[in-house]
């Protein structure tokens, strides 16, 4: 086991305890009513906007909204972070999220509900042995996915979201570059059979989407034929295989408003299903299977980590001396460098 996948390990049974340990405290809807009161009076007091995430409890969202926030992917999150005129950012997400809008807006104080909310392509993405590998392959252009820390997106030569991974590989591949591509190696593998890129991949993989099951998948289209298959690309080849539609999480949404199918089987966390009910009322949504209870994860179809943002650690968030984002400088003014490519890259795609 490498010392990524054993740290993996560790956390994962981190996570589980604390998912354990949230199933045995439901809030009653009194309490709720009176968390999502106190939270909204804070961020008033403190002026300060809370940043969603898709995959966070609905209740979450539902409050950023309400609050005059966002709830979007990890790329608008950051963009929206920068450009509100708040004092202070409260990310309800996972950490390499509040180091993004860290980077990108330093003098913002930046508050996430608990630290401890990972992702399990940052952590098998550590930064030592991924330097060394980039120090291997020179002549390569290193391109990391947002899921990374700090210190990983340092190291790039671009940083990407899933919506514009395609556009800059074709980008690349155009120039004549060869890429190293981390830490996802089924987006990375999309990428490299959709663009033809020349990719070297780093050997990392979400613990959620790679759960989904092709076999699953067709089963369920067995039963309802006319429901079209809308994919994240973190999923497996052989679940990609089956989309009628590979795309982000904001993709996944436009998809399911544009398109004329009432019902769709959706291939990534179940967080998205509350802007999916929002925007699209009158369809009808079902999760795509995981492997189900023999699974290596069992909040399978469900991120134990964007879990852990939760109204009791939102309602604390300012009062805690434990959970606010720091990044170092000049890490963050190198890692700058990679997000301003991808911000300025996206900027000519919306022209
Ligand atoms: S769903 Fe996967 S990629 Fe997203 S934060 Fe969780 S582990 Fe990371």
């Amino acid at each position: 086991m490498t010392i990524a996948a054993e740290k993996l390990e560790v956390i994962r049974q981190q996570v589980q305890d604390h998912l354990d340990h949230a199933e045995q405290h439901h809030l009653t809807p009194e309490r709720e009513r009176q968390l999502i009161a106190q939270i909204t009076a804070r961020l008033q007091q403190e002026n300060a906007v809370l940043v969603a995430h898709y995959y966070t409890a609905p209740a979450i969202q539902a409050l950023a909204e309400e609050t005059g926030g966002c709830v979007s992917d990890s790329l608008e999150m950051a963009r929206f972070g920068h450009d509100h005129a708040a004092d202070t950012l409260i990310v309800a997400g996972v950490k390499f999220m509040g180091e993004t809008a860290k980077i990108l807006t330093p003098e913002k104080r930046v508050l996430m509900p608990t630290l401890e909310a990972t992702c399990s392509l940052d952590l098998g993405c550590p930064i030592e042995e991924f330097a060394a590998f980039c120090d291997e392959h020179p002549d390569r252009q290193v391109v990391v996915y947002a899921n990374t820390s700090a210190a990983v997106k340092a190291r790039a030569d671009w940083v990407v979201t899933s919506s514009i991974a395609l556009n800059v590989a074709e980008h690349l591949a155009d120039q004549g570059h060869k890429i190293i591509w981390a830490p996802d190696r089924h987006l990375g593998d999309y990428v490299r059979r959709q663009t033809g890129a020349d990719i070297l991949m780093w050997d990392g993989a979400c613990i959620v989407h790679e759960e989904f099951k092709a076999r699953g998948i067709a089963d369920l289209k067995r039963v309802y034929p006319d429901a079209a298959v809308l994919v994240h690309p973190e999923s497996p080849a052989s679940v990609l295989e089956l989309a009628d539609r590979v795309g982000s999480t904001t993709q996944i949404i436009q998809s399911a408003v544009e398109m004329p199918n009432e019902r769709f089987i959706v291939a990534t966390d179940q967080g998205i299903f509350y802007k999916l009910q929002q925007q699209a009322p009158d369809k009808d949504f079902i999760i795509a299977p995981t492997a189900g209870n023999g699974a290596t994860c069992r909040s399978c179809a469900n991120c134990p980590w964007m879990a852990m943002n939760e109204l009791e650690t939102l309602a604390t968030v300012f009062d805690r001396a434990d959970n606010e984002i720091f990044v170092d400088p000049a890490v963050g003014e190198q890692a700058m460098v990679p997000l301003r490519r991808m911000l300025d890259f996206a900027a000519t795609l919306k022209r």
